[in-house]
């Protein structure tokens, strides 16, 4: 019996984001490709003898990506849309960062606060979340009569480039049914998967010509295969692994599933011709016993046993329990994390101002390297080789169990007494809406925005000064109440009717409430991608989740002194907050969103307690948490939702509770947004033209609606025309006095060069069509 250690796949930004650095300097032109190029590869250098030396025994090649390795996939094979071509050769950085970015006469901006890229000129791909990460990809676009062809040898030149270097790698790449089901038809309505036949060769060539450059295995990435697939996406895996067994000798392939179970896929997966499957038994502990009962005996099982999607050590005493039965079945079996350690930091060892306590129960992704290398030891030469790490790991296992950081027992006692009564509201929306217009006594069509303004650099500076102390408490609160007056000013003067502060006081939706509630750890260097030389910092939810004291009720109190004007106070709801951290392991989601719910409920009753008549509670993140399996939804939405309900309903019925969620479909989620009741949703429509309320529509949805009208993601300002046709348009499919006004999103990512004009328009336009409707 022998036992491998292997990785699928490793962060490729670098320890202090150095490929970030080197792509926005190429992008703004300081640096050449070459200079781009000769930072790549001495990433790569380093992140292969890195792995070596943690003791990997096969590490990975071509899970290296300049920006996405999904892009990379279509560039590989040839689908590059007719729009880039003319930008340079089909495998120059040229077309490549065109796919990934547009072509921009501007400055390169964010979108949303996390969102997409606006460009101009040649735009982006779309781009979309991996799964049910928060990793973003760049969406394969293909066309009814595409074309295939081996476009890039990156994969291949990789392969030689750490052959060259004395490693000898297991390439990465993406499948071809898994890259064809994430693909869009962009010309005609047609099943891309119907392109498998085309396609096929050209994966051929490659795997050929891998395989001649010196490759004996090569991982192929296959994730569709976790998800409900229907029969002719099963029989596409079957067609396409038959023709790489026929077409390809002397390759053996290492078919890589992950992020859940095979489920229902498990003999569609089983049933392929090729030498290896990976399984995630993270996400998925208890398929083990049906892979390993049912799995060919010369299949080589690649078990994903240490956590790829998060940050904590990996209980190594309980793995060996597990896994010593299941070695001593074969005579080969390879260990390797849960999927890509592209979802986790890379190294805890940067983190120095963590916690000293709370850090001895993290693994990182060079972590997670080292306790594969032990559990691979242990299984080959006994625990006893092994023994003092596994004590230490034990210990801090049982540490972090015990411990009063994570342990409260009063958050514990407070949610064991929480009863139904505690997510509804006292009255029916009915009635509630009645008293709420007899307090606010808003115009129809009232005009309102989703809550920051332009985040500007000068905010930034300040901030980041403040942050380093140079500028004082007294300094920054001052600048920053300026910034807030100036702001509510503005607003009247333009005559917007429901008002907000700003936001210039948060640097981010999840952080800045982060950063006040118990139960939280922040990172200093704990970067993960987002997408392209976007990197995140989600916090760490270590314990149970208490709120100490009031944590936006300062500024808010402050903003509303200055007008006669309702301010809204503004929330980030705690399935966001969820969805944006790194959670614990130790406990369901559900558990540690109802710990969240409560805290932000108190923040709730607290801004009511200080005389906000309308608070808002921001769930952007409620869609993405969809599990990835239908059968998972309702449970997962039920949570959810009544996660949000805990949060809004301590309040009096004449308190009006908002919610915002941006980039969503409503349609198959539609009951649940209709069951969260809050008084007045926005949501995003504008580019949609309004389509994304017929889910309302059809519904008879009876709250109250804000569909956006004002596209944020863009420089462009809106007419008044436009906006006002889009009021009528959405006064077509519900009633006027359902109906509130606002931009699609916060403003955060804009200008005040642009905001100004667009929000005069669009008050303009909410006073035309009171007119007219
Ligand atoms: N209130 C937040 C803002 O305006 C909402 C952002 C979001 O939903 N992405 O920035
Ligand atoms: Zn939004």
């Amino acid at each position: 019996m022998s036992v491998i250690v292997a990785n699928l796949g490793f962060p490729r930004i670098g320890p202090r984001r150095e490929l970030k650095t080197a792509l926005e300097a190429f992008w703004s032109g300081k640096t050449s490709e070459a200079d781009l190029l000769e930072t790549a590869a001495a990433l790569r250098a380093a992140t292969w003898a890195r792995q070596k030396a943690l003791g990997v025994e096969v590490i990975p090649s071509n899970d290296f990506s300049l920006y996405d390795q999904v892009l990379d996939t279509s560039v590989t094979v040839g689908a590059i849309p007719a729009i880039y071509r003319p930008l340079g050769a089909a495998d120059s950085l040229a077309v490549y960062f065109a796919m990934a970015r547009g072509t921009q006469t501007g400055v390169a901006e964010e979108g949303c606060s996390h969102g997409h890229g606006a460009h101009t000129d040649v735009p982006a791909q779309e781009m979309t979340k991996w799964f049910d990460t928060n990793y973003h990809y760049m969406v394969p676009e293909v066309t009814a009569n595409q074309n295939f062809a081996l476009t890039s040898t990156k994969a291949i030149d990789q392969f030689k480039e750490a052959k060259a270097l004395g490693y000898h790698t297991r390439p990465v790449i993406l499948g071809p049914v898994t890259w064809l089901l994430l693909a869009k038809a962009k010309d005609a309505a047609f099943d891309p998967l119907t392109l498998l036949p085309a396609l096929l060769p050209v994966y051929s060539e490659l795997l050929s010509r891998l395989r001649d450059a010196g490759a004996d295995w090569v991982q192929i990435d296959e994730p569709a295969l976790v998800l409900d697939l229907d029969a002719r996406a099963r029989e596409a895996f079957a067609t396409a692994y038959r023709h790489f067994a026929d077409t390809v000798g002397g390759l053996k392939l290492m078919l890589a599933t992950y992020f859940g179970a095979l489920g229902d896929n498990l003999d569609t997966a089983l049933a392929l011709p090729v030498a290896g499957l990976h399984v995630d038994l993270v996400r998925a502990p208890e398929q083990l016993d049906a892979v390993v009962a049912r799995a060919r005996p010369d299949l080589l099982l690649s078990l994903g046993v240490v956590d790829g999607r998060n940050v904590w050590k990996a209980d190594l005493g309980a793995l060996l329990n597990r896994l010593e039965p299941v070695a001593g079945q074969f005579q080969k079996l390879q260990i390797a994390p849960s999927c890509s350690l592209l979802h986790t930091p890379i190294d805890l060892a940067l983190e120095t101002k963590l916690d000293a306590q709370v850090a001895s129960w993290l693994a990182f992704g060079a972590q997670k390297l080292e306790e594969l290398a032990l559990l691979g030891k242990a299984l080959n030469g006994g625990r006893a080789a092994v023994a003092d790490a596994l004590v230490a790991n034990a210990y801090a296992i049982a540490d972090r169990r015990a411990s009063p950081l994570v342990n409260n027992p009063a958050v514990r006692t407070r949610l064991a007494g929480i009863d139904a009564g505690w997510a509804r509201r006292e009255t029916p929306f009915a009635e509630r809406i009645k008293a709420q217009q007899a307090v606010l006594n808003l115009p129809p069509l009232p005009t309102t925005t989703i809550g920051s303004f332009p985040q500007t650099a000068e905010v930034r500076k300040a901030r980041a000064a403040h942050g380093k102390g140079v500028l004082d408490q007294a300094g920054y609160d001052a600048f920053l109440r300026e910034e807030t007056e100036r702001a509510i000013r503005w607003q009247e003067e333009i005559d917007i009717d429901v008002l907000v502060h700003g936001e210039f006081e948060r640097n981010d939706m999840v952080q800045y409430f982060g950063e006040q509630l118990a139960g939280f750890a922040f990172t200093r260097a704990a970067w993960v991608q987002s997408y392209g030389s976007r990197c995140v910092r989600p916090p760490i939810i270590y314990g149970d989740v208490s709120r100490p004291q009031p944590m936006t009720v300062a500024w808010w109190r402050y903003a509303q002194s200055l007008t006669d004007r309702p301010v809204k106070g503004m929330l980030t709801g705690p399935v966001t907050i969820l969805q944006w951290s790194f959670v614990r392991d130790d406990q369901p989601r559900s558990d540690t969103c109802r710990q969240i719910a409560l805290a932000i409920r108190d923040e709730v009753v607290d801004l009511e307690a200080a005389g906000a008549k309308i608070i808002q509670i921001d769930e952007a993140a409620l869609r993405e948490g969809l599990p990835l399996r239908r059968a998972d939804w309702q449970h997962y939405l039920d949570w959810a939702v009544e996660s949000f309900r805990i949060t809004a309903s301590g309040v009096r019925p004449e308190t009006q509770i908002h919610t915002h969620m941006c980039y969503s479909e409503f349609n198959d989620i539609i009951e649940s947004i209709g069951a969260m009741d809050a008084d007045v949703i926005s949501i995003e429509t504008s580019r949609s033209k309004m389509e994304l309320l017929d889910a309302f529509v059809t519904y008879k949805y009876p709250n109250e609606i804000g569909p956006g009208v004002y596209d944020i993601h863009s420089p462009r300002i809106p007419a008044t025309r436009e906006m006002e046709e889009l009021l009528l348009k959405a006064g077509e499919r519900l009633s006027a006095g359902q109906l509130w006004v606002n931009p699609d999103c916060g403003l955060k990512t804009r200008k005040w060069e642009d905001v100004k004009p667009a929000l005069v328009n669009m008050v303009d336009a909410a006073k035309a069509a009171r007119a007219a409707l």
